[in-house]
């Protein structure tokens, strides 16, 4: 007879203190790594990053939690980055609220999938509940559904399925050569991986030009529309941006919504990063025309200060949505009589899929949307303030005022925006995002701490001043 498996890692009634134990011991290691983190990153290199990784030997397991909790702060947790201390302001990834972090717990302890109802039960309807939430949010009217998905990328690339879909029921026989879909310059590169996925041509993504604030010509686009439409293409869709990735820019929604309409194209609004906007009362009238799209993306795990991964798809017409169900015999038979059961894969491109949208939940029941925007509001107004700040810098430059909560600048002399960035990573106590604008490359803020004040974001771009300042310095020294 071969020896039993070993069972305790896996839950067992008997062993119900070791698990509490665990999971305590590393709730403790959590906490102290959070309370020791005294800037943003360490600054380790990629080749420093990857040669402690590549020595772990996978064939040799240790064993014990606690020795390969103490090996994985070695390798990753004490260089990881922290986005809630207030010197990390590079990318779209904010610090995270506590009922959030507390609901992972169960979404990983319970471990559900939300692809059927008799593998979450409740769990459908917590998702279902949000969904429609969320669209009321939007406006979307009675008809409206959704589904959450892995990020805005998969927010983005369902919704253009549908409208690819709708688009073939309206013109029988289109063929994907013909289809185009229609974005604004600043649109998210999602798009186009999107177009590719779903079989349309490499030049199928039309850039429309963008105002002196970034945001859709509405002019542009229907010179484009009209333009797609005289030489027999279709227009499938047009991607609206609330909030780009880069300059916070919100495309003007009700002028898009209107030639939408005209044109018959639908309308899907990537609200990935503005969507959090949504949560604030004083600030929700900016994204007005986002009730007129037919899709909308938005990213919990940005601008609603959830983990990674939370983000849905909501559509105006739940009807759209049978374009992504596949019936599987073994999974999600049709019944040959009763109702279809609540199967939520009906509705996704995922399979097993993450009950994330507990995280969402647990957040509302506990803290409530309103304090959530004024999260938001705060990032905002920072960002606000930031921009007048550098407005009248000595030593930094403003690319253009704030519209979100990004900051677009540059060091004034003209230190070179990557070296500085490199340069700041590698000190570790602050970190920047760069991007490139009109040919030329600049310094960029994501601001998404709610706990970060103006004075933090001040002594951030002192850094930033001091680290071009020495940059050059040292330039000149070597020229010299
Ligand atoms: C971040 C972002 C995306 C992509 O979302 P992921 O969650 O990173 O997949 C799409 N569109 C916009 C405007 C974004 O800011």
């Amino acid at each position: 007879m071969s020896t039993p498996p070993p069972l305790h890692h896996l839950f067992h009634p008997a062993h119900a203190a070791a698990y509490a134990d665990a999971m305590h011991a590393g709730v403790d290691r959590l906490t102290e790594a959070l309370v020791g983190a005294t800037r943003p990153a360490t600054g380790r290199s990629p080749e420093a990053a990857e040669r402690l990784v590549r020595r772990i030997d996978l064939d040799r397991p240790l064993g014990d939690a606690n020795e390969a909790l103490a090996e994985m702060g070695r390798i990753w947790l004490d260089d990881a980055v922290w986005f809630h201390d207030p010197g990390y302001a590079a990318h779209l990834n904010c610090p995270v609220v506590l009922p959030a972090v507390l609901a992972e717990l169960f979404v990983s302890g319970v471990n559900p999938s939300l692809d059927t109802f008799d593998q979450s039960v409740g769990g459908t309807f917590v998702e279902r509940h949000l969904v429609d939430w969320t669209a009321g949010r939007v406006g979307l009217g009675p008809d409206a559904d959704g589904v959450f998905t892995s990020g805005g990328t998969q927010s983005n690339l369902q919704a253009l399925l549908l409208a690819r879909e709708v688009a073939r029921e309206h013109h029988p026989g289109l063929d994907a050569g013909r289809m185009r879909i229609v974005a604004s310059q600043e649109a998210h590169f999602s798009v186009q991986t999107s177009a590719r996925l779903l079989g349309l041509d490499d030049d199928a993504v039309v850039g429309v030009a963008t105002d002196h604030h970034r945001r859709m010509d509405p002019d542009a686009l229907a010179t484009a529309l009209a333009r797609i439409v005289a030489a027999g293409d279709v227009p499938v869709a047009v991607v609206a941006t609330a909030g780009t990735t880069d300059f916070g820019a919100i495309d003007p929604l009700p002028a898009v919504a209107g030639l939408c309409r005209s044109f018959g194209t639908w309308l899907h609004v990537d609200a990935a990063y503005g969507g959090g906007l949504l949560a604030s009362q004083r600030l929700r009238p900016r994204l007005a025309g986002i009730e007129r799209a037919d899709s909308v993306t938005v990213d919990f795990h940005k601008t609603w200060f959830q983990p990674v991964s939370c983000s849905a798809l909501v559509v105006r017409d739940r009807r759209r949505l049978r374009h992504v169900t596949w019936r599987a015999d073994y999974l999600n038979p049709r019944v040959s009589h009763g109702t279809q059961p609540p199967h939520q894969v009906d509705k996704s491109l995922q399979t097993t899929r993450r009950f994330d949208a507990l995280k969402l939940w647990m957040t509302l029941r506990v803290m409530g949307a309103d304090v959530v925007g004024s999260y938001v509001e705060h990032v905002v107004d920072l960002a606000r303030e930031v921009g007048d700040l550098l407005a009248d810098h000595p030593d930094l430059e403003l690319a253009a005022r704030p519209q979100l909560s990004t900051v677009v600048f540059r060091h004034r002399r003209g230190a070179p925006a990557d070296e500085v960035r490199a340069r700041l990573y590698d000190g570790g106590t602050a970190l920047v995002a760069a991007t490139t604008v009109d040919g030329e490359r600049w310094l960029k803020l994501t601001l998404l701490n709610p706990a970060a004040e103006l004075g933090d974001v001040r002594r951030l771009l002192d850094r930033v001043a001091a680290e071009g300042d020495d940059l050059l310095d040292e330039d000149e020294a070597v020229a010299s």
